[in-house]
């Protein structure tokens, strides 16, 4: 069986454009691009040197001799003679192989695959999004006698004289008298605190 017989072959030379994931031809040691047996899809890189590869726009050629003529005069370059007489062995073989993976490739990239997208990237795999940083908060201060410090605690959570919960509380008719109001109240003050019961002992934390 002929490497032009393979199921790769046939789905390579039955596509309308381009295979997905298509790598740029290399060229021999003389300069010549290297086109394989088959090939008839355009693999020169039409990106100015230094920018990402970007293959030529050309839809499928009919066969590989008009992409080798479309090659020397469109993208004025040598392209290596073939060695005529030799497709049946192991260059066959190579040409089956190479399909193989190219087609296996375009399968594998998908559908939406677009190669000239650089900011529609298809997106990852979902990450699980990081648990929440845990900020260390202070311990509720206090003074001497153990009362709440207040005015300790508004400098601690950046509160001027009132916060915006205590200052809504003191125009109303609750007269809120003071910031931090009572604990448990909407009052900013408190939030910036670790109540004690939930304060875990870590050690050698400096605050
Ligand atoms: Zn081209
Ligand atoms: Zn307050």
């Amino acid at each position: 069986m002929s490497w032009k017989d393979s199921a790769a072959y046939k789905a390579y030379s039955a596509l309308g454009e381009r295979p997905r994931g298509l790598e740029p031809w290399g060229v021999n040691n003389a300069g010549e691009v290297v086109i394989g047996l088959g090939e008839l899809f355009c693999r020169c890189n039409i990106a100015d040197e230094g920018e990402e590869v970007e293959l030529c726009r050309k839809p499928r050629f009919s066969h590989t001799g008009n992409l080798r003529s479309h090659v020397k005069t469109a993208h004025k370059m040598q392209v290596a003679e073939v060695r005529k007489g030799t497709s049946s062995g192991s260059e066959g073989i190579e040409a089956e192989k190479f399909y193989k993976a190219i087609m296996k490739k375009h399968d594998a990239l998908g559908a939406d695959y677009d190669p000239n997208s650089e900011i529609e990237q298809t997106p990852g795999p979902v990450t699980p999004s990081k648990p929440p940083k845990k900020i260390h908060r202070p311990l509720v201060p206090r003074k001497k006698d153990r009362t709440v410090n207040k005015s300790q605690m508004r400098k601690t959570a950046g509160i001027g004289k009132w916060c915006p919960a205590c200052k809504e509380v003191k125009r109303s008719e609750f007269k809120s008298t003071s910031c931090p109001g009572p604990k448990g109240s909407n009052c900013k003050a408190w939030e910036a605190f670790t109540s004690e019961s939930e304060s875990e002992s870590e050690s050698g934390t400096k605050i």
